[in-house]
Formats: structure tokens, C-alpha cells, sequence
């Protein structure tokens, strides 16, 4: 029969999607919370007190998020780091006026990097936000790129989250500047993070301690992290259709 196809299409239209590794592992967290040190330094647009207001704002969505595990604990460190750098140990979220000088595309607002294992345990995660081409304000200042929107999108990366397909979903791949309505997770995102955290118990040992499977090392065996892989993922300025258009944004 035709039409009991159809409804069932209809009932698994999810948008939201996960990153993989190369052989189409998920990749996810085995620990929680996850730490995460910011480095204001830099944010002159907004200033250190808006970004701690934005980046508790965000995290906080994935600590509400009903049913998911997965969340951030979140300190401030002026001299934290400022560089793109796992062995730092330590997951970082920077802002940064060297975005193309470090190679990265000018179109997007931020970029997450994350690391993961052979299988697809994430071990770490870094985030750059772009301060040298795009401006950024956290009171819905119309023109500026809303820091707490992106910081949505971001940390849902560094979770494991990859693109939506709906383009309300806080993990649609671009954003316009102005835009707040991504600032929380919405059911589509909410649907992603369940998928991967949905009942996870966050207090037993990793199931994998990292490459060691043989001899019970468990936890606290200094086991050699070899690091598998490490994704990039960001999100994208996009113009209004409104916006003047001129001969250096025609694409
Ligand atoms: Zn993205």
C-alpha cells in the first residue's frame, strides 16, 4: 500500500544531522560536564561582562535541554589560550582579529575544532570566534552578529551536533546578522542532542579508556591519548535578500 509509506516518511522527517568520523562513526562525549575556558580578551565590541552573559546564556540551553545529559562548566581566563592548540588540554573558546592570517574563510563567524578518538569519542574541542570580519553585539543591536546565537551553534558542534536541514534549528549552517532566534535550541536540535545523550550516565568510566582496551588501566592509568581525527565545523554570515548587493559579495 502506498499511503502508510507516506505518513511514515512523514513521522521521521528529522533535519537535524551528527558529525562523523571517515568511516561514519558518531561522534560524542563519554564525560560531562565538559570544561570550557573562555578568553575574553579581544571582545572590545562587547566587552567581558557581555560575553560572560552570552556564553553562560548558551551553555546553559544544552543544561536545560530535557533529557540530554551532555553539559558545560564554564570558567574565564584572561590569559587563557588564543590558539587553536589540543595539547593544551584545554578546551577553549577564543576571539580573534587573526582569522584569515590563520588561513580560515572571512564568511563565517566562528569555527569549532574538535578531536576525537578511533571511534568516535570526542577528547576535545577548541572555538575561534571571528572578530577581524564581522561585528558582534549581545543586545539584538540590529547589523551585528549576536554573540549568544553563535555561541549556540558552536557548542552544539563541540557536542557532536553537525548541520540541520531547518532552517529555524540553532544548527541551520548560516545565520543573518540581527538574528536571536537561534540563541535557543529548538526541538530539532533538542531532537539531535537526544540521539547521542538521551539517558547517558555521565558517572561510569569511559566505556573505551581511551586506546587501552586490555589489563583494566580504567581511569587513571597515564594510557598515551593517541588522537584519531579532528573536524572543523562553523557558521556562516548570511546576507538578507534586502542587503545591498555589490560587485565584491556577487557570488
Ligand atoms: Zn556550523
Amino acid at each position: 500500500m502506498f499511503t502508510p509509506a507516506i505518513v511514515l516518511l512523514m513521522g521521521t522527517a528529522n533535519a537535524w544531522s551528527i558529525k562523523t568520523d571517515d568511516t561514519g562513526n558518531e561522534l560524542y562525549w563519554e564525560t560531562s560536564p565538559i570544561d570550557v575556558v573562555v578568553n575574553p580578551e579581544g571582545m572590545s565590541d562587547v566587552g567581558a561582562d557581555a560575553v560572560r552573559d552570552a556564553v553562560e546564556g548558551a551553555a546553559y540551553d544544552f543544561y536545560a535541554a530535557d533529557g540530554s545529559a551532555i553539559e558545560f562548566n564554564v570558567s574565564y581566563d584572561s590569559d587563557g589560550p588564543q590558539t587553536v592548540n589540543y595539547d593544551d588540554n584545554v578546551n577553549a573558546i577564543f576571539f580573534t582579529d587573526r582569522w584569515t592570517d590563520e588561513g580560515r574563510d572571512p564568511t563565517l563567524l566562528a569555527l569549532t575544532y574538535t578531536w576525537y578518538m578511533d571511534g568516535g569519542q570526542i577528547v576535545g574541542f577548541d572555538m575561534a570566534v571571528n572578530l577581524e570580519n564581522h561585528d558582534w553585539a549581545t543586545q539584538g543591536e540590529e547589523g551585528l552578529n549576536d554573540l549568544h546565537n553563535t555561541l549556540t551553534h558552536e557548542l552544539g558542534h563541540a557536542v557532536g551536533l553537525g548541520h540541520s536541514d531547518d532552517e529555524a534549528a540553532s544548527m541551520y549552517s548560516s545565520t543573518f546578522a540581527g538574528e536571536l532566534t537561534k540563541r535557543g535550541l529548538s526541538e530539532d536540535d533538542i531532537a539531535g542532542l537526544l540521539h547521542l545523550y538521551e539517558g547517558m550516565d555521565f558517572d561510569t568510566e569511559p566505556a573505551q579508556p581511551f586506546a587501552c582496551s586490555t589489563g583494566g588501566a580504567g581511569l587513571g592509568a597515564a594510557a598515551p591519548l593517541s588522537v584519531f581525527g579532528i573536524t572543523l565545523m562553523g557558521l556562516m554570515r548570511r546576507r538578507r535578500e534586502s542587503d545591498p548587493q555589490n560587485a565584491e559579495t556577487a557570488a
